[in-house]
């Protein structure tokens, strides 16, 4: 109840205070411009949405939700990965306006749509985590763009974040150029997790993006270390990488 109560306040006063902002500063869309709204209904409509229909750990179209043939090979440390839209358009805009802008107005606007996805879910959260940087990285930018989706999420479901109970705990090289073996080497022990916060809790994970899991899983992987009962995993998008291109993407409704 005093949970219940405490976020009831916290989410009125940020959809009050952005409200406000909507109605002294009408928004621009960020796709294409047209005032009213941060992405107006017709660029919304436009992405490339995640399929339902599709393997749980890596989004590619099955006949029916399950594992593909690639990723029933691959031990997996989160229990299920979500996403909103492929990493193009409007979508790679907003990130990016998350990531090197601050911008928290599209922050907003992609956590109600990350909240969307849980609603339908049968998952049943304790804790919402943003996938941290390291120290070094944070104190560079300044935030952490994960975290711009994952407290606007956490008043949109009425469920508490947790910021310290994951540490990124080493620097790892960026994933641009890598493969998905040479990815999953580059993340292995980056990630260190307080069993204090996190045993026996079912966590969800936020990222602003994914393109071959390997970061999320190792992130999963220390909390499943520290003895989280189950992970589940949720970006706003996945990046169309060198297996999945917009020709071969059997995810997407192209
Ligand atoms: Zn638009
Ligand atoms: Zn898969």
């Amino acid at each position: 109840m005093g949970i219940v109560d405490k976020f009831g306040i916290q989410a009125k006063a940020y959809w009050f205070f952005w409200n406000g902002v909507d109605w002294l500063f009408p928004p621009e869309c960020i796709g294409c411009g047209k005032e009213g709204a941060i992405i107006c209904p017709e660029c919304l409509h436009g992405m490339m949405r995640a399929e339902l229909n599709s393997c749980i750990y890596c989004g590619v179209k099955l006949p029916k939700r399950g594992v593909c043939t690639r990723c029933g090979h691959i031990p997996h440390a989160i229990h299920e990965l979500r996403y909103v839209a492929a990493y193009q358009g409007v979508m790679r805009t907003a990130i990016q306006r998350l990531k090197y802008e601050r911008d928290l107005g599209v922050g907003l606007e992609l956590a109600k749509m990350l909240a969307q996805i849980v609603q339908v879910t049968d998952w049943q959260i304790d804790l919402i985590m943003p996938v941290p940087l390291s120290e070094k990285r944070q104190a560079q930018r300044g935030y952490n763009q994960a975290a711009l989706l994952a407290y606007p999420l956490s008043l949109q479901l009425h469920l508490p974040e947790n910021t310290k109970g994951l540490v990124r705990v080493h620097e790892t090289r960026s994933q641009v150029n890598l493969n998905f073996q040479e990815r999953q080497e580059n993340v292995q022990g980056a990630f260190c997790a307080d069993p204090s916060i996190v045993k026996d809790k079912t966590i969800l994970l936020v990222d602003d993006v994914f393109t071959t899991g390997a970061t999320i899983n190792a992130a999963a992987a220390a909390l499943r270390e520290s003895g989280s009962k189950r992970v589940y995993a949720l970006t706003a998008a996945k990046a169309l990488g060198r297996q999945v291109t917009i020709e071969n993407a059997p995810a997407f409704d192209v």
